[in-house]
């Protein structure tokens, strides 16, 4: 099969860890340029922007988003209007009505549109859904608790308004949580806080239901030690924990093995399929919950964040 000739625009930290090897390893894309304002990858045509990189690079019909999510909208709309197949790097935007509004072009423009999620391509993620497919749950315990010192170090849009603060990781977990216990997710509420020099929050506790079921969120953005990424269901036949972002399986204590899968070349793997089967995949519910925090979550003033 013609590889998909693909371009990234946004040449940052996760471009390069996972991105251009992920590309690099799978035979269905050839990554034919890059549009970053700073950043050259040598080897590549190289543009400031998506606009000279359709002027420039005619030929390539596929873009990964893999800027802040503050620019993104913007940027997949002209890819999406000129024809090009559009892989978004998550949050899928800043708003909810801006990733409607995206799929909607898609669809006329009979382009993909796939509003990617990671950390649902974790190898441990679908031998957990199909575990507790099988099983009644009670209780559900999401902790996400990180070091943003260590992870995203002099990422000061994280900090703007859309760059979503402690949410950029938590986002994670609820796509995680909405991929493995499928159905209707509602915030209850939602607790939020927020450095006095800061747009968004630095911690977030939220209350979830999902038919009934309670689970209950705490995501922290100044854990320093061990790090804690960790999903626990309580159900009527035994436990569940998947650790690690979704790579661990845990069932009653006892570590299962899982899949040797990666996440990004899973992902990938996806957009490929995406693309062949001129399908869009765009779920909003990750998404859509942290809106729901930021619309009823109470707001409490912290401390300062200082890199
Ligand atoms: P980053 O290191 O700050 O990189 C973002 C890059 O976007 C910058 O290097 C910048 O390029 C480029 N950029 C900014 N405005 C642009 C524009 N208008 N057009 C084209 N490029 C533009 O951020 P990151 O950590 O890679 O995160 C990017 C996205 O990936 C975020 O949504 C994040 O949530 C997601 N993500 C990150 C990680 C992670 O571990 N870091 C993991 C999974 C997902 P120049 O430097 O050339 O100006």
């Amino acid at each position: 099969m013609v590889p998909i000739k693909i371009a990234l625009v946004g040449l940052g930290k996760i471009a390069r860890d996972e991105h251009i090897p992920a590309l690099r390893a799978n035979e269905a894309f050839e990554l034919a340029a890059v549009a970053s304002p700073h950043h050259k990858l040598d080897g590549l045509p190289n543009f400031g922007d998506l606009a000279a990189l359709i002027a420039g690079a005619p030929d390539v019909t596929a873009v990964a988003l893999c800027t802040p999510p503050q620019v993104r909208y913007d940027i997949a709309r002209q890819a999406l209007q000129a024809g090009l197949h559009v892989l978004l790097e998550k949050p899928p935007g800043v708003t909810v009505s801006e990733v409607v509004a995206l799929t909607e072009i898609a669809r006329q423009k009979g382009a993909t549109l796939f509003a990617s999620w990671h950390s649902r391509h974790a190898r441990a993620v679908e031998p957990a859904r199909a575990w507790l497919k099988e099983r009644r749950i009670r209780r559900i315990t999401v902790t996400w608790k990180e070091d943003v010192r260590v992870w995203h170090p002099g990422q000061a849009w994280i900090w703007k308004a859309g760059g979503l603060g402690v949410f950029d990781p938590g986002i994670n977990a609820l796509s995680i949580l909405t991929r493995i216990i499928p159905g209707a997710w509602l915030l209850k509420e939602a607790d939020l806080s927020f450095p006095q020099n800061c747009a968004t929050p630095i911690a977030a506790s939220l209350s979830l239901e999902a038919g009934g079921i309670p689970a209950q969120v705490d995501l922290d953005f100044l854990q320093t030690g061990p790090q804690t990424w960790s999903i626990d269901i309580e159900t009527e036949s035994g436990r569940l924990e998947l650790s690690m972002g979704g790579k661990d399986l845990t069932l009653d204590g006892q570590v299962v093995s899982t899949p040797p899968s990666s996440e990004y070349p899973a992902l990938y793997a996806h957009f490929a399929e995406l693309v062949h089967n001129h399908r869009s995949d765009v779920d909003i519910a990750p998404l859509q919950l942290v809106a729901d925090a930021f619309l009823c979550g109470r707001r409490t003033e912290v401390a300062a964040f200082v890199e």
